[in-house]
Protein backbone atom coordinates (compact mmCIF):
# COMPACT_ATOMS: atom_id res chain seq x y z
CA UNK A 1 0.00 0.00 0.00
CA UNK A 2 3.27 2.32 0.81
CA UNK A 3 5.38 3.62 -1.67
CA UNK A 4 8.84 4.98 -2.31
CA UNK A 5 9.36 6.87 -5.15
CA UNK A 6 12.02 9.38 -6.46
CA UNK A 7 11.03 13.04 -7.74
CA UNK A 8 13.90 14.39 -9.77
CA UNK A 9 14.15 17.59 -12.42
CA UNK A 10 16.40 18.39 -15.24
CA UNK A 11 17.89 21.12 -12.52
CA UNK A 12 19.29 18.44 -10.68
CA UNK A 13 16.72 18.66 -7.88
CA UNK A 14 16.00 15.06 -6.96
CA UNK A 15 14.42 13.55 -3.50
CA UNK A 16 12.46 10.58 -2.10
CA UNK A 17 8.84 10.59 -1.56
CA UNK A 18 6.60 8.45 0.50
CA UNK A 19 3.02 7.82 -0.94
CA UNK A 20 0.25 6.16 0.81
CA UNK A 21 -0.21 4.64 4.41
CA UNK A 22 1.28 1.29 6.33
CA UNK A 23 -0.94 -1.50 6.66
CA UNK A 24 -1.47 -1.48 10.31
CA UNK A 25 -2.24 2.94 10.42
CA UNK A 26 -3.44 4.12 6.80
CA UNK A 27 -6.60 5.38 8.75
CA UNK A 28 -4.72 7.69 10.90
CA UNK A 29 -1.32 8.23 8.50
CA UNK A 30 -1.25 8.09 4.87
CA UNK A 31 0.57 10.92 3.02
CA UNK A 32 0.58 12.38 -0.42
CA UNK A 33 3.15 15.24 -2.16
CA UNK A 34 2.05 18.57 -1.28
CA UNK A 35 3.66 21.89 -2.28
CA UNK A 36 3.20 24.60 0.40
CA UNK A 37 3.66 28.51 -0.47
CA UNK A 38 6.53 28.29 1.77
CA UNK A 39 8.59 24.98 2.33
CA UNK A 40 8.08 23.72 -1.11
CA UNK A 41 7.47 19.78 -1.64
CA UNK A 42 6.05 18.76 1.66
CA UNK A 43 4.43 14.62 2.78
CA UNK A 44 0.92 16.06 3.59
CA UNK A 45 -1.34 13.21 5.97
CA UNK A 46 -4.06 12.95 4.03
CA UNK A 47 -6.35 11.21 7.32
CA UNK A 48 -6.26 14.29 9.02
CA UNK A 49 -7.00 18.10 8.35
CA UNK A 50 -4.65 19.31 5.53
CA UNK A 51 -1.89 21.09 6.30
CA UNK A 52 1.75 21.45 6.02
CA UNK A 53 4.29 19.38 8.55
CA UNK A 54 6.47 22.26 8.55
CA UNK A 55 4.95 25.27 8.92
CA UNK A 56 1.50 24.21 9.92
CA UNK A 57 -0.16 26.32 6.85
CA UNK A 58 -3.18 24.70 5.45
CA UNK A 59 -1.80 26.53 2.07
CA UNK A 60 -1.12 22.93 0.53
CA UNK A 61 -1.70 22.21 -3.07
CA UNK A 62 -1.53 18.68 -3.82
CA UNK A 63 0.37 17.48 -6.50
CA UNK A 64 -1.42 16.35 -9.49
CA UNK A 65 -3.27 19.44 -9.38
CA UNK A 66 -3.29 22.74 -11.49
CA UNK A 67 -1.59 25.12 -10.56
CA UNK A 68 0.82 22.65 -9.14
CA UNK A 69 0.78 20.24 -11.77
CA UNK A 70 0.26 20.76 -15.36
CA UNK A 71 -1.31 18.60 -18.38
CA UNK A 72 -2.22 16.38 -15.67
CA UNK A 73 -4.12 14.90 -18.93
CA UNK A 74 -2.66 11.16 -19.44
CA UNK A 75 -4.53 7.94 -19.65
CA UNK A 76 -3.75 6.42 -16.84
CA UNK A 77 -2.27 8.18 -13.21
CA UNK A 78 1.62 7.11 -12.82
CA UNK A 79 1.14 7.90 -9.17
CA UNK A 80 -2.00 7.08 -6.92
CA UNK A 81 -3.73 6.73 -3.64
CA UNK A 82 -6.83 7.62 -2.35
CA UNK A 83 -8.57 10.18 -4.40
CA UNK A 84 -5.20 11.65 -5.37
CA UNK A 85 -3.75 10.93 -8.57
CA UNK A 86 -0.82 12.18 -10.80
CA UNK A 87 0.83 11.85 -14.14
CA UNK A 88 4.61 10.93 -14.33
CA UNK A 89 5.39 14.43 -16.01
CA UNK A 90 4.27 18.30 -15.24
CA UNK A 91 4.97 19.12 -11.95
CA UNK A 92 6.48 22.11 -9.94
CA UNK A 93 9.99 21.68 -9.06
CA UNK A 94 10.61 23.38 -5.30
CA UNK A 95 14.16 24.12 -6.26
CA UNK A 96 13.85 25.78 -10.13
CA UNK A 97 10.13 27.21 -10.52
CA UNK A 98 9.98 24.89 -13.56
CA UNK A 99 7.04 22.38 -14.23
CA UNK A 100 9.86 19.98 -14.94
CA UNK A 101 9.67 17.86 -11.98
CA UNK A 102 8.96 14.09 -12.83
CA UNK A 103 8.14 11.03 -10.67
CA UNK A 104 10.63 8.07 -10.94
CA UNK A 105 9.72 4.78 -9.47
CA UNK A 106 12.85 3.79 -7.96
CA UNK A 107 14.92 0.79 -7.47
CA UNK A 108 17.25 2.55 -4.77
CA UNK A 109 14.45 2.56 -1.94
CA UNK A 110 13.07 -0.48 -0.69
CA UNK A 111 9.51 -0.60 0.61
CA UNK A 112 9.07 0.39 4.15
CA UNK A 113 5.75 -1.74 4.18
ZN1 LIG B 1 4.94 24.92 4.89
ZN1 LIG C 1 13.98 22.05 -11.00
Amino acid sequence: MAQTLEVMCVCGYRRPVHIGGLMQTWRERAYWPFHCATCGMVSVNIQAPLACPTCASPAVTPYGEAPVSVKQDCDFAYVQAWDYEACQYGHLCPACGQHDLKFERSRHFILSD
